[in-house]
């Protein structure tokens, strides 16, 4: 099984300054269903895996990051797409955890929850440290521009590479 793992704030949703601490202040970006769907299309498992220090600092409970989960699901569904499965961080930079990105615990944790391959798998980001835990990870990984959401020129490389390479599921 493959998987593309996919940062939340700046990539599927906007980043705000001051993080988003409830639902209402989640906004999608436009444009990422098409380029979602496409990867479901050729057999990629969708997995979120994102910083989530605003937990940390006492903004949001994990209660409310539920909710803005749940919310950010149900956009996801309104346009044909979802993702397997959404997993945080939600420790402060300084605790020294092993999920906040750039550390790779993440993405090894969905990888063997979910029985994913990181070899055969793919992270789209916006910062370096999406990179970093990517290639700490053992998978490829592509960068986005921050809160733009067109994901389409990321997945098409994605998939002209797979297609290269022989990787394509059709
Ligand atoms: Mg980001
Ligand atoms: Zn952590």
């Amino acid at each position: 099984m493959k998987a593309v793992f996919l940062d939340r704030d700046g990539v599927l949703t906007r980043e705000r300054l001051d993080y988003v601490k409830t639902p209402n202040e989640l906004e999608i970006l436009p444009g990422i269903g098409p380029a979602l769907r496409a990867l479901r299309e050729r057999g990629f498992r969708l997995v979120i895996v994102t910083n989530q220090s605003v937990v940390g600092r006492g903004l949001a409970t994990h209660e409310d990051l539920g909710r803005i989960h749940e919310k950010l699901q149900s956009e996801l569904k309104r346009m044909g797409c979802c993702v397997d499965a959404i997993y945080y961080c939600p420790h402060l930079p300084e605790e020294g955890c092993n999920c906040r990105k750039p550390q790779p615990g993440l993405l090894l944790k969905a990888a063997k929850d979910l029985g994913i391959d990181v070899k055969e798998s793919w992270m789209i980001g916006d910062k370096e440290i999406d990179l970093e835990a990517a290639k700490r990870a053992g998978c490829r990984g592509v960068r986005v521009e921050t809160n733009v959401g067109d994901l389409q020129q990321a997945v098409s490389s994605i998939l002209t590479i797979e297609k290269e390479t022989g990787n394509a599921m059709i």
